[in-house]
């Protein structure tokens, strides 16, 4: 079992879990919660068993974006029971703590409290487990790829340079942790004039496609800049939940993702 000691031995296993996909970013603000949610909804419409682990341990985003605002059980004060939202099975930091109060942590206790969620918490038969990580390279990162079995990580990045830069930087720490990086997602690809549906690319377009190109990495897709997206994630039900084209796109993903 995880989390008994955490500054020791090899990568263990999360009991009942089959694989562990981490999202991760260089930058922050690029769509790395949003592409967690929505792939986590989106794969459970497709009647995946699904986890959605929030490791953005400084910024917890999903309690929000999930809609979800309970603090968990723990009938034994030991294990914690997840809760669940939109089909997905989720926990966070962010339930954990006063959703005003800033994180203030040094790297002991962070660990812990990562261990602790990926150990403590029942989280049942899953397929997979989605682990939406704080954005660059730090110890969260390393921890979860030095310390878990992770089948891999997915990339997101918008597509504009100052963003490729530092998902670069990510995808270079996950090679020298041996991580596979399943592919990229570039995000805020596009933007459709909600009025005469002119196609504008705000960040540039295609920046991400060609990364992975240039990194041999494959490219899983493109998601629009998108109001409704937005919208979806601060009222808690994220777009996938919904019908449309970027659920669509969020539904194409993920079965590309989990086959
Ligand atoms: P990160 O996890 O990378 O920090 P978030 O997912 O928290 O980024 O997104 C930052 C903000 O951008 C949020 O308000 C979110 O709703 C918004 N956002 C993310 N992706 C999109 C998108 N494709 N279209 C519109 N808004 C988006």
């Amino acid at each position: 079992k995880l989390g008994r000691h955490p500054t020791s031995g090899g990568p263990e296993k999360v009991a009942g879990v089959d694989r562990i996909l981490a999202i991760a970013s260089g930058k922050g603000g690029v769509g790395k919660s949003t592409v967690s949610s929505n792939l986590a909804v989106a794969l459970a419409r497709q009647g995946r068993r699904v986890g959605l682990l929030d490791a953005d341990i400084y910024g917890p985003s999903q309690p929000r974006m999930m809609g979800v605002s309970k603090r968990p059980a723990s009938p034994d004060g030991k294990t914690i029971i997840p809760l669940q939202a939109h089909g997905v099975t989720m926990m966070s930091i962010g339930l954990m703590v006063d959703p005003d109060q800033a994180v203030v942590w040094r790297g002991p206790m962070l660990m812990g409290a990562l261990q602790q969620m990926l150990g403590q918490v029942a989280w049942g038969e899953l397929d997979v487990l989605l682990v939406d990580l704080p954005p660059g390279t730090g110890d969260v990162q390393l921890t979860l790829c030095q310390r878990t079995h992770l089948t891999g990580a997915i990339v997101v990045s918008t597509p504009q340079d100052v963003a490729l830069l530092d998902a670069r930087k990510a995808i270079d720490m996950f090679g020298k942790l041996k991580t596979p990086v399943l592919g990229l997602i570039e995000n805020m690809s596009s933007f459709f004039c909600p009025n005469c549906g002119h196609e504008s690319h705000i960040f540039g377009h295609g920046g991400v496609r060609d990364e992975a190109a240039k990194l041999d990495l494959p490219f899983l897709g493109e998601l629009p800049i998108d109001l409704d997206t937005r919208l979806a994630g601060d009222a808690g039900t994220p777009i996938a939940a919904g019908d449309g084209p970027v659920a669509d796109a969020y539904a194409q993903l993920a079965a590309g993702l989990v086959k």
